[in-house]
Formats: structure tokens, C-alpha cells, sequence
């Protein structure tokens, strides 16, 4: 286990001006802080962060940076707030520290490449600050080396991890160095008994080569010597065992038959002397055809130069020759981290290389940037202009243009999804719909099977595919209303000349339906139902003109008694908020009155029930809060009376009944129905009167209650319909 003390020797070893007080900082306020915290190992904790910073350490890096990787799990691992560190470290540091954090919350459970590939995208394009990234990997390393500890399942699920996205990262960052023993060390915990067995083999095998080794790097050695092509070093090396079982695995081939089991590795001073060495190479074995490949003319994606070639022995035996420059090897080892610390200016700055185009530009800007947020969204803007990755609560990774809302992501996961959408959740937080998603949230929707998307959504909506499907679905459905409606008008209109208007539609019409380019009754309804034609037109071409008799309109009593025995028949004067034409009515359990407070709840097929905001029913949540709908009584139209029952208590004594009728009829308010029933002193008087508004409603119930023996008056249910 390595000491504290040796870390700050190592760290000012290469760097004799660290600030080695911020570490000792560091060191004791992890300690403190993780005081009597036990890995699986049995360890004390303080263990892990000092591995990290040592990982740190050895890489090279910064105080700042070792800093953070003494401190990385306090602010997950215990209560330490963040601010705290910021107040004793400074901005840097819990920054770092802040960005670890960060990405050790987020949850990553598929195995499928391109899941993991949108996973490392936006892991990076998460972070502001690369070292972010470097600690993560040193934590990662060492939880990897000590894996050995942690129980059977985590541990495959920990290793799968490692392989899908740290080590590509690693490799992206051309870390090859750590991205090679993440691997190795996957390997060995995913597949435990293919790695001891091939170990085994590899071991047996190098064994019997390292004489040949030995001798082909003398060989090599001489020849460049003999040619004048300076060389810095060169050692051999067996290929690693996770790269050999990707090969048979891959080329369903046996060990003996991989052809680069062994690589010479050439170290040279300059980018001349690697040609030199590779034409003297070539001039003495003969190269396999189409293995020589030149990396330093065309580097790999992550920056790595070299130059390969495979070459057969005198004893015909195929091997691999890498050669490349010391400052090309350093960056093919550290990657990224090599070129922090060129940036830093410790290994001399070097002026025309290619490296890491867009992590130098990222290092850059983090210098002239001062503020953290502005420097943030110039990250966003260049490496990932275009997209936000979001999660599902399971890991799923959803890649959305920028500017997607919850919405969206509902749609992206399935259309059913984004239909039934009523709310969602982004990092376990209640939000609303219209909210923008960022990258890393953690997106939960909230769905509910009978509900509806709504027109709204599209003020929001950012991605065609939601778009498109709320507009489809949008139609269908203001369709099935102007079915609705057109056919209630048109048999209206029917009626008024004595006529059935669904018969009328189920006869011959076919020629009606041609000059209207319907192709079916339904859709001459909807016609009507969105006005773009009347109803009158359209009866006239079904029915010959001298057919049509207007019939003489009901007498004013005839209309009355009949709205009296059809109650609830006049459409409510109600409407749903935002939406014309939406079936509504009113409930019966609490039969509200103009006026009143009013809530709408779809219900399934029957368009929207309205109760009273004071009704049991609404009160009590008997109700999904998701099927809840905004409605509000309609402005202004011709005002139809509701009945409303009213169940009045009274002392029992003469004349009650009639004084009460007289009450009742002195405000002008028709009674519809009466009943009263006599109990031993007290009576009971229910009348049905027909109300206007609930201030209408108010007054009668004050007047009732103002005669002189009326103990209670109270609203109750309407009295059963008669339909
Ligand atoms: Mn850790």
C-alpha cells in the first residue's frame, strides 16, 4: 500500500513546485472524512483515493488534479457538501471533483454498441474539464485492480462497464497505457476461465520465445547500428492476452496461428529515423505484404503515430515491428494525459502536431474562459453541436436534437408512450413537459392509457417524429369529432322537416358522395361537422325538393314539458378549456350549476363528465388525477335552466309546505317536483326548482332558510332521470 509521504515524493519528483500543502489538505480531510468507512477489500477506505492520486501521480498530473483524486468519493461517499469543498480547496478542485460525482450517478446497464458509443459521446461531452475524465479513469483502474474483493454479479456488471465505455475512452483519449490494463483486467473477471487457461498457453509460449526475442533486438539493434539510424531503445513484447482472444475469437484461429504474438517495439529520436529504420528492417526479412502500415503520415483518430510492419524471421517465424519517436511513444502510452502536460509546458510545447485537434481546443478555451458556464456551452456548441443525450431510468441512452423537451423523449421510446404521456420526471424530479432536456437527465415519463396528446404539445414538440405523430393523431381525433357533430346537426336539420337523418344517410347516396369527393357517409359528417359545408345543402341533394316540408316548430308548452321529461337533452353550456366541440356533460353524483367551480374528467368513450370542485367524488380523489381537464361554463348563449334538488328540514306544524311554495315562487323560480314526508316533530320537504346560476341557487336557499320553522336546507342528489 503506498504511503502518503511517497506520493508527495513522487509528485514533487516531476514537479518541484506543486503546491504540496493543498495536498496535505486533501490527504487529511479524506482521511477525516472517510473515517471508519471499510472497502470489500477489508481495508480502510482512505486506501482507494490515495491509489487514485497515485494512479494521478504517476500519469504526471497536476496538484489540482491529485488533489481531486484524494477527494473524489467524499461527496458521494459521505455527507461532506460540495461547497465545503469548494470553500477549502477552491474552484478547481471541487469542480473535479463535482464532474466525478457527476458521472459515477449516471446509469448504464445496455450492452449494445451503439448505446455505449452515445454513452462515451456524451460522458464527454458532459465534461468541461478533461481532467474530470482522468480521475475517473484512475478510479476506475484501481476499482478494477481490486475487483478480486466485490461480490460475483457486481463484478461482471462492473467489467462489462469498464469494457464498453472507460476503456474506449481511455483509447479515444490515446491513453493506451490504461486502456490496456482496463482490458486485461475485464477479461479476466468477465471470462475467469478463458483468461487462466489462455494465460496459461501465453505464458508457455513466451517462455520458449524470449530467447528469440533477445535475439531478434540484438539483430535489429546492429543492423541500424551498421546503417547509422540512431535508436533509443527497443524492447520486445508478447501481445496482450485480451487482444490474442479477440483475435481467435474473431478469426476462429488457433494461438499458434496469430501472427503478431510478439512485437518489436523501436524507439527512435526523429520522424527520419523511423523510415530509415523501417527500410533497413525491410532490407533484412522480407515484409509480409499488406502489414506495413504508416500511422505517422495518417495518425489514428486519438493521435496515435507509429509505423507498423510485420516481417518473417530467418526461422519463418511472422513477427510485428512498431517504430515511432520517444515523444510519439509518450503520447501512444499516456495519451491525453502526455499532452495535458506538454500543454503545462514541462516537456517542452510542441507546435505542429496534430494532436488531439478538439481536446487541445477544449484546453485552450478552458484557459481563456473565465466563466465555467460560458465555457461550458462553447464545449457544447464544438463537440456535439447538434444533440442532448438523455437516459431512460433503465440507462437506455436517448440521442435528441438540442432543444428536446420531455415530450420528445416520451416519442422517441414509442409513439404509444408519447401519446399516453401526462407528466414526466427528470432526475427524479417532478417537471413539466415543456421542459428542456439536458445532457445526462434522467428521464422518466408518466403515462396514462386513456389519455390523449394534445394541441398544445406542439408549441414544444422539437423532433419531426413527435411532431408528426401528435399532428396524425391530433387529426384523427378532431375527425371522430366532426363525425360526431356533424351528424348531431344533421339530423337536426332532418328533424325540422320530419325527416330521420341516419336513414337518410343509409340510403342511395353514392351520387352525394361523388360530388362531394367523400368516399363514405362518415366523411360527409365530418363535412359538416368541421363547416365546411351546411347541413341544408347537403339534405337538399338527398332528398328531391318537393319532399321537403318543414315541420311547424313545437308550441312554447309542448317545447317546455318536453325539456322537462328530457332532461340533460339540451347540450351543457359547458366547454373544455383550449378545445371546441368536446363531448361534455354534467355529473350526475353532483350535478353542477352555472356558476359553480367546475373540474372536467375524461372518462372512457363518453367525452368529458364535469363535476362540482366541491364534489365527494373529486374531493376524494376517487378520480386519476392524470384524467383531469381543465372546463369553464360558456360565455354569454341563452341560459336553460338546471334542476336542482333541494331537500329542506322543518319543524312539523300547518302550512309549512305552502309557505315554503310561496317563498319559492315570490323569486320568480319554478318548482318542478315536490315530495314531503312527516316524521315525529320534524318534516321533511324535498322540492325540485329550476335554477338559473349558482347565484340564483344562493338566493333561494337564503330566502328558505329565512322562514320562520325551517331548521336546514340542504342540496342533495337530483332526483333519478326519466329518460
Ligand atoms: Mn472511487
Amino acid at each position: 500500500m503506498i504511503r502518503f509521504e511517497d506520493l508527495l515524493d513522487k509528485v514533487q519528483g516531476y514537479s518541484p513546485d506543486a503546491d504540496l500543502e493543498l495536498l496535505r489538505k486533501a490527504y487529511v480531510f479524506s482521511a477525516l472524512e472517510h473515517r471508519g468507512q471499510i472497502r470489500h477489500s477489508g481495508e480502510p477506505y482512505l486506501v482507494h483515493p490515495l491509489e487514485v492520486a497515485d494512479i494521478l501521480a504517476d500519469m504526471k498530473l497536476d496538484a489540482v488534479c491529485i488533489a481531486a483524486g484524494l477527494l473524489h468519493d467524499v461527496v458521494e461517499d459521505t455527507l461532506t457538501a460540495p461547497q465545503k469543498i469548494r470553500d477549502l480547496f477552491g474552484e478547481d478542485v471541487a469542480h473535479i471533483v463535482e464532474g466525478v460525482t457527476k458521472i459515477g450517478a449516471i446509469p448504464f446497464s445496455s450492452t449494445e454498441e451503439r448505446q455505449a458509443e452515445n454513452f462515451r459521446k456524451m460522458l464527454l461531452a458532459m465534461v468541461d474539464d478533461i481532467r474530470v475524465i482522468l480521475v475517473k479513469l484512475a478510479d476506475r483502474l484501481h476499482n478494477m485492480r481490486t475487483l478480486q474483493h466485490i461480490p460475483d454479479d457486481k463484478r461482471a456488471r462492473v467489467s462489462q462497464e469498464t469494457l464498453d465505455i472507460y476503456a474506449p475512452i481511455a483509447n479515444r483519449l490515446g491513453m493506451s497505457r490504461i486502456k490496456n490494463e482496463l482490458e486485461e483486467l475485464s477479461f479476466r473477471h468477465l471470462e475467469p476461465a478463458g483468461y487462466q487457461s489462455l494465460k496459461g498457453r501465453v505464458d508457455a509460449k513466451r517462455r520458449g520465445m524470449l530467447g528469440m526475442i533477445e535475439e531478434l533486438s540484438s539483430e535489429i539493434r546492429s543492423k541500424l547500428h551498421d546503417a547509422q539510424v540512431p535508436v533509443l531503445s527497443i524492447d520486445g513484447r508478447v501481445k496482450r492476452l485480451y487482444s490474442i482472444w479477440l483475435k481467435l475469437k474473431a478469426q476462429k484461429i488457433d494461438l499458434e496461428q496469430v501472427y503478431d504474438f510478439v512485437a518489436l517495439r523501436v524507439v527512435t529520436p526523429s520522424v527520419k529515423d523511423c523510415y530509415a529504420a523501417l527500410g533497413i528492417i525491410h532490407q533484412t526479412w522480407s515484409p509480409v505484404p499488406g502489414r506495413i502500415k504508416d500511422f505517422i503520415a495518417m495518425p489514428r483518430p486519438n493521435g496515435y503515430q507509429s509505423l507498423h510492419t510485420s516481417v518473417i524471421s530467418d526461422r519463418g517465424f511472422p513477427f510485428e515491428v512498431q517504430i515511432r519517436t520517444e515523444e510519439m511513444h509518450g503520447l501512444a502510452e499516456e495519451g491525453i494525459a502526455a499532452h495535458w502536460k506538454y500543454k503545462e509546458g514541462r516537456v517542452g510545447a510542441q507546435r505542429d502536431e496534430q494532436y488531439f485537434q478538439w481536446l487541445r481546443q477544449l484546453l485552450e478555451w478552458q484557459q481563456e474562459v473565465r466563466d465555467p458556464q460560458e465555457f461550458l456551452s462553447n464545449l457544447k456548441i464544438d463537440l456535439y453541436p447538434e444533440e442532448v443525450y438523455t437516459f431512460t431510468p433503465r440507462g437506455t441512452v436517448k440521442v435528441l436534437p438540442k432543444g428536446s423537451t420531455a415530450i420528445d423523449f416520451a416519442y422517441a421510446i414509442h409513439t404509444d408512450v408519447g401519446h399516453q404521456c401526462v407528466g414526466a420526471r427528470v432526475n427524479g424530479r417532478m417537471v413539466p413537459l415543456r421542459t428542456r432536456l439536458k445532457n445526462g437527465d434522467i428521464v422518466e415519463i408518466i403515462r396514462n392509457a386513456s389519455h390523449k396528446p394534445s394541441r398544445d404539445w406542439l408549441n414544444f414538440a422539437v423532433t419531426s417524429r413527435a411532431r408528426n405523430k401528435i399532428k396524425h393523431l391530433i387529426q384523427v381525433e378532431e375527425k371522430d369529432r366532426a363525425v360526431e357533430l356533424g351528424k348531431r346537426v344533421f339530423d337536426k336539420e332532418a328533424r325540422r322537416f320530419g325527416l330521420n337523418g341516419a336513414k337518410l344517410l343509409e340510403g342511395d347516396i353514392a351520387r352525394v358522395l361523388a360530388e362531394f369527393a367523400t368516399p363514405k357517409p362518415e366523411d360527409l359528417l365530418a363535412q359538416i361537422g368541421y363547416g365546411k359545408v351546411s347541413p341544408r345543402v347537403i339534405l337538399d341533394k338527398i332528398v328531391p325538393h318537393n319532399q321537403l316540408k318543414e315541420q311547424a316548430p313545437d308550441h312554447p308548452v309542448v317545447a317546455a314539458v318536453k325539456r322537462v321529461l328530457r332532461p340533460g337533452s339540451e347540450p351543457d353550456r359547458i366547454k373544455v378549456r383550449g378545445a371546441d366541440d368536446v363531448m361534455v356533460f354534467r355529473a350526475k353524483c353532483c350535478n353542477p350549476i352555472r356558476g359553480e367551480r367546475i373540474v372536467g374528467y375524461i372518462t372512457r368513450g363518453k367525452g368529458v363528465s364535469v363535476h362540482s370542485a366541491k364534489c365527494t367524488n373529486v374531493v376524494n380523489l376517487s378520480y386519476d388525477p392524470q384524467r383531469k381537464i381543465d372546463v369553464e361554463w360558456d360565455k354569454g348563449s341563452d341560459i336553460q335552466p338546471y334542476t336542482v334538488r333541494l331537500a329542506i328540514v322543518v319543524e312539523d306544524r300547518k302550512g309549512m309546505l305552502a309557505q315554503l311554495s310561496q317563498r319559492i315562487a315570490d323569486i320568480n323560480t319554478n318548482i318542478t317536483n315536490v315530495e314531503a314526508r312527516t316524521g315525529d316533530q320534524r318534516g321533511r320537504i324535498d322540492v325540485t326548482v329550476e335554477i338559473k346560476d349558482v347565484k340564483h341557487l344562493e338566493q333561494v336557499i337564503k330566502s328558505l332558510r329565512g322562514v320562520e320553522g325551517v331548521l336546514n336546507v340542504e342540496r342533495t342528489a337530483p332526483i333519478p332521470e326519466r329518460r
